[in-house]
């Protein structure tokens, strides 16, 4: 079986989000609270939920949260979820989007159970910004050093995330420039969405992907890459071949017809789009003990309602029914 939903998108991508607790306080994601708003199950749980999916078409599973490795026993479900097989009789491909913050010393152990991707999430290459924006003292040369053990460990090409807001970060994309030709890594520019718990989004202060290559262009000329139908980010490499970018531009260049993903909140419901203005509750089923076969057709009913394409920027626009921290990025 492969999942397809009314648009006629093959929905292949699962995020899991297993916790929404953070130990990073970013300024543009968090308003300076910890913690969590939602519960967080039990590694069991998440498992049966993707081995489901897995057996519906599924063949990737990103784990992100909150931060992912604040959860104990992340290795072990790695380990597990590597042990579940496609429709095609294949592993599924496993990847990580985490600060770094704890990444160093995992990193390794996290490979050899299985991961296949690691990404970084880095809003700044200048220490002192960094702390500004995360709101945690030294936390750059914690991340710097996660990131270079992944390549270490082989997990290569790691990606590294990164924020523009205007007005407090957009000085930082020449310096990621230069940061992805020394480090080797594929640097991937956001463009900021709505979906913070403070709602300061407003257009003005979207860094687009025009001014991001332009301003990129001034460092060094970059040429296109081809990319997936559907990839998020637009690739671009520097002239001389050395180093990647990615731009992922969902609000200056959106790309919901070809949206891939279903999600999983921490606390096990089901989110068709970031954006969804409700969640579908798998978990409430599973806690009242139903079948496989009745998650399954709950499962299928939710794709069904997968909406079309966000509407960021349009008179109207229904703010998502939760933040980016409390999904799972
Ligand atoms: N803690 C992990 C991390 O830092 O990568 C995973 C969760 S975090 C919410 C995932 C990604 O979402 C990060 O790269 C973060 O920068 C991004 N993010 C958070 N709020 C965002 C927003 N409003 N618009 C675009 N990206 C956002």
């Amino acid at each position: 079986m492969r999942l397809t939903d009314k648009f006629g998108r093959a929905i292949h991508d699962l995020r899991i989000s297993i916790t929404d607790r953070c130990n990073y306080r970013c300024v543009y994601c968090r308003t300076g609270t910890n913690g969590a708003a939602y519960a967080e199950l039990p590694f069991a749980d998440y498992l049966r939920m993707a081995g489901i999916l897995v057996s519906l078409g599924i063949t990737k599973i990103r784990l992100t949260g909150g931060e992912p490795l604040l959860r104990k026993r992340i290795v072990e479900f790695v380990r597990d979820l590597a042990k579940l097989r496609t429709v095609d009789g294949h592993k599924p491909e496993i990847a990580l989007t985490t600060n770094g913050h704890l990444l160093a010393e995992i990193v390794e152990p996290l490979k050899d159970a299985g991961l296949d991707r690691v990404t970084v999430s880095m809003d700044a290459v200048d220490p002192e910004r960094f702390a500004r924006i995360t709101r945690v003292p030294n936390g750059f040369d914690s991340v710097l050093a996660g990131v270079r053990a992944s390549r270490r460990a082989g997990l290569e090409p790691v990606k590294v995330n990164c924020v523009l807001l205007r007005g407090f970060n957009e000085d930082q994309i020449i310096p990621f420039g230069m940061f992805a030709r020394d480090e080797d890594v594929v640097v991937r520019f956001i463009e900021f969405m709505p979906l913070e718990e403070d709602r300061v989004w407003t257009p003005e202060v979207v860094v687009t992907l025009d001014e991001i290559v332009a301003r990129m262009s001034e460092y060094r000329r970059l040429v296109e890459v081809q990319h997936q139908r559907s990839e998020t980010a637009r690739r671009y490499r520097f002239d001389d071949g050395v180093g990647e970018i990615g731009i992922i531009a969902p609000v200056s260049h959106p790309f919901c017809g070809h949206c891939s993903r279903i999600r999983i909140t921490s606390d096990g419901k089901l989110r068709t789009c970031l954006f969804s203005a409700w969640d579908h509750d798998l978990h409430e089923l599973m806690r009242r003990g139903a079948s496989d076969e009745k998650l399954v057709e709950f499962i299928l009913k939710t794709i069904e309602q997968k909406e079309e394409r966000h509407h960021i920027g349009e008179p109207g626009f229904v703010p998502a029914s939760r933040t980016m921290v409390h999904i799972g990025g």
